[in-house]
């Protein structure tokens, strides 16, 4: 069992926290939020009052932090870890971040002769509670092969995309056109409930036709249709407006630069910068659906 440093304690980040320390790691962990922390010490982390103090003997470093800067600062930093971390430390960043980012953190942790890797994932809260989640890894194939053991213990499918940043690249393919299906499944059962139809019995049909898709039918966006989503909820937990608008823009900038056509996802993109615009960004980015709903007069 491996001495884990888990940082970033968040809707992802907390559980898959909880499931190293149920497969028997030494999980010691750090979050901004007190309470986030304490979470995971009731299920038998450590902790410490700093970052730095946190990895005296960290053999792995797992982050899952909001964006590219909070990375970037953690590892990089004034107090960066890069100062703390002993030579030949696995680090793996499961954040989302842009790939610019991971080539800048990647060669400075390597000047000092720690490894790195970008593992983002897919699958979502649910995923990552029970321990199913997609890892997408870009990095040396030898760091690939040390971190699978650790990253079995949260996911099920365990991706190596590439070189260092290649996992960031397969993760916002992923996620320009899972806010393009949420888009366009919203926009589908408006049209259907402005119609009559039940949402449910919508969904059915859909879900028995050439319509099928992981947003209708485990992520269904009206409330009710299925038990245990945030639509169902109030919209809370899961995955928020302000992050789904910041993977389109990461998705964005990776279009531009070589020059690839995203008529779609552009679209999806100023949606979603719409819906946080209007105060929804800390609503799941299945909420998207209000944007399609008319108004009382
Ligand atoms: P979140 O906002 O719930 O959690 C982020 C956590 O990081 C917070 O608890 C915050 O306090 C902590 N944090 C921020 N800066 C920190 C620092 N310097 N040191 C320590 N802790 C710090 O976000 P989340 O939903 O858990 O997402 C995390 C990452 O995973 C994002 O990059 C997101 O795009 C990606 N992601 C999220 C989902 C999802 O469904 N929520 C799915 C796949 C990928």
């Amino acid at each position: 069992m491996a001495n884990i440093t888990f940082i970033g304690l968040g809707n992802m980040g907390g559980p898959m926290a909880a499931n190293l320390i149920a497969a028997g790691h030494n999980v010691t962990v750090f979050d901004l939020f007190p309470d986030a922390v304490a979470q995971l010490v009731k299920l038998g982390a450590e902790t410490a009052d700093t970052v730095n103090a946190c990895v005296g003997d960290a053999e792995c470093v797992i982050s899952m932090l909001p964006a590219g800067k909070h990375v970037e600062g953690l590892y990089t930093g004034e107090q960066g870890l890069l100062h703390s971390l002993k030579p030949g430390t696995l680090v793996i960043d499961s954040s989302t971040i842009d790939k610019a980012t991971v080539l800048k953190v990647a060669a400075a942790l390597a000047e000092k002769s720690i490894r790195f890797i970008d593992a983002p994932v897919s699958g979502g809260v649910g995923g990552a509670q029970a321990g199913t989640l997609s890892f997408m890894v870009g990095g040396e194939k030898a760091d690939f092969d040390a971190a699978q053991p650790i990253l079995e213990n949260m996911g099920k499918n365990i991706f190596h995309a590439g070189e260092h940043g290649a996992g960031q690249v397969a993760k916002v393919c992923n996620n320009m056109l899972l806010a393009i299906l949420m888009s366009g499944t919203s926009e589908a059962l408006q049209l259907g409930m402005d119609n009559g139809l039940d949402p449910k019995v919508l969904s059915e049909i859909m879900l028995k036709s050439s319509g099928r898709n992981w947003t209708l039918e485990l992520y269904n966006p009206v409330p009710d249709v299925l038990e245990n989503v945030p639509s169902s909820n109030g919209y809370k937990g899961g995955f928020m407006t302000d992050l789904m608008a910041k993977d389109l823009g990461l998705a964005m900038d990776t279009a531009v630069q070589t020059q690839s056509a995203t008529p779609m996802g552009t679209l999806a993109r100023s949606l979603y910068a719409l819906h946080a615009a209007k105060g929804n960004g800390g609503k799941d980015f299945s909420s998207i659906i209000e944007m399609f709903q008319k108004e009382e007069k």
